[in-house]
């Protein structure tokens, strides 16, 4: 499509946006009186509007119902977690019984590497992105040493080639040849945090399975953002926070994904609890635990409900605009936020000093974009924030930015763009 960088052209868009009508159901800070424009989505996605009516139905229910309300509320709080799992399913692509609502995500990091790295003097590497989360990070070394190897040995960490700012494919799968008889899992982030950089699960799944090794994903930056299949894809498994593009609001409760066929395997080693008991028999008591023939036997306790609850109203909110088409939106807006940022670049003469890291290639970004900056870039980021737009800055040198299509508008886009050339002129 060709763009235009003025603001007819930008409302025009939004106009035809069939999404368009999403952006009221979200809240937005305030900025000298007027509502930001808001692109850390990535980071910390906006209130639904919706949130605290779910929320205060659980209050509602607490106060008039005490213990009672397990089975009493509303919506009970004893399978409160049944209710999230449908829509939680549709946004990652999985069976519904593949997937459960729990923890916190570093939790279930390590909760899945329980079951899912099982290191022996033969197989016992991990494979990972050298710039990974360092919660990821510190969860891969900690496990690595729990099982008494080395992390120095044990953990593979892929660096992009020289001058280069993002992995190439073909450098993923030939690592993943190159460890093929000590590999023991391949473990991304995906979307990198960093770099905004997507990897192709299902081609990297294939490789890992191909040489023995197990496959999982840190889709802390996916979920809600990129179209997801994890059970067509054979992914192993996966984990993933509520609060960043899925807007559960902060610290809300986290995801796990585990393909079927890990879940029919009981004998598979997790630590369990008693929420991840057969809801049957849960309630007997039963000395031994009898797992839940699904990712529920995962689980440890009875459901969080309040921040369940802001949850439950975030991924109503998902159900109904449909991953697909809030896929297809977020690839144009994003297209044409790359488009405003080449046009402001260009505009004031800072090709040497701006450079996108993203790839290029729609199948390797999601909504984030992040952008070098190599002089005065904390200055520039400092500007935008003067003038309501909500970015977000990494150390050394990177401000990242994410359009989200269910509360950006090609308008925010077009705006940011003003705000951006006039940084750009006054930071040379
Ligand atoms: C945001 C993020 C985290 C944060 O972990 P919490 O346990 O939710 O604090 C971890 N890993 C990745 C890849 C992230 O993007």
């Amino acid at each position: 499509m060709q763009f235009e960088n003025n603001i007819e052209f930008a409302r025009q868009l939004d106009k035809e946006d069939e999404l368009n009508s999403f952006r009221k159901k979200f809240l937005f800070p305030e900025h000298k009186g007027k509502k930001v424009i808001y692109f850390c989505g990535n980071s910390l996605g906006l209130q639904p509007v919706n949130t605290r009516e779910y929320v205060n139905q659980e209050l509602s229910d607490w106060e008039k119902f005490g213990v009672e309300g397990h089975f009493q509320a509303r919506h009970p709080w004893y399978p409160y977690h049944e209710f999230l799992r449908d829509n939680m399913a549709q946004v990652v692509g999985a069976l519904p019984r593949e997937t459960v609502v729990m923890n916190s995500l570093t939790a279930n990091v390590h909760f899945m590497l329980v079951s899912f790295y099982k290191p022996d003097s033969k197989r016992y590497k991990i494979i990972c992105e050298a710039s990974a989360f360092p919660s990821d990070q510190y969860a891969l070394q900690s496990q690595v040493k729990f099982h008494g190897c080395n992390p120095k040995d044990a953990i593979i960490e892929l660096k992009p080639r020289d001058g280069e700012f993002t992995l190439r494919h073909e450098d993923i799968l030939a690592a993943i040849e190159n460890h093929k008889d000590s590999l023991a899992l391949v473990f991304l982030g995906n979307p990198n945090y960093y770099t905004g950089q997507v990897f192709q699960m299902k081609e990297i799944t294939e490789a890992a399975h191909r040489v023995g090794a197990l496959a999982g994903f840190d889709l802390a930056h996916g979920a809600g953002n990129l179209d997801l299949h994890l059970h067509d894809w054979q992914v192993d498994f996966a984990v993933w926070c509520s609060y960043k593009y899925l807007n559960a609001g902060p610290g809300g409760v986290a995801g796990a994904f585990v393909h079927e066929k890990h879940c029919d395997n009981t004998d598979r080693v997790r630590f369990a609890g008693w929420w991840g008991n057969d809801p049957q028999t849960r309630f007997t008591m039963p000395h031994d635990f009898v797992p839940v023939k699904s990712a529920d036997s995962w689980q440890l306790s009875n459901a969080p409900v309040l921040p369940m609850a802001a949850l439950r109203a975030s991924l109503e909110i998902f159900a109904s605009a449909g991953m697909d088409r809030l896929v297809a939106k977020r690839k144009k807006l994003n297209n044409f936020l790359r488009y405003v940022i080449n046009e402001a670049v260009t505009a004031t003469g800072q090709q040497q000093n701006i450079i996108i890291i993203t790839p290029a290639n729609e199948n390797e970004r999601g909504a984030q974009v992040s952008m070098l900056c190599k002089k005065n870039g904390k200055k520039i980021f400092s500007y935008l924030t003067d003038n309501g737009v909500i970015a977000d800055w990494r150390e050394p040198e990177v401000l990242r930015m994410a359009a989200v299509p269910l509360y950006n508008s090609f308008e925010d886009i077009f705006s940011f763009g003003e705000y951006f050339k006039q940084a750009l002129a006054l930071h040379k």
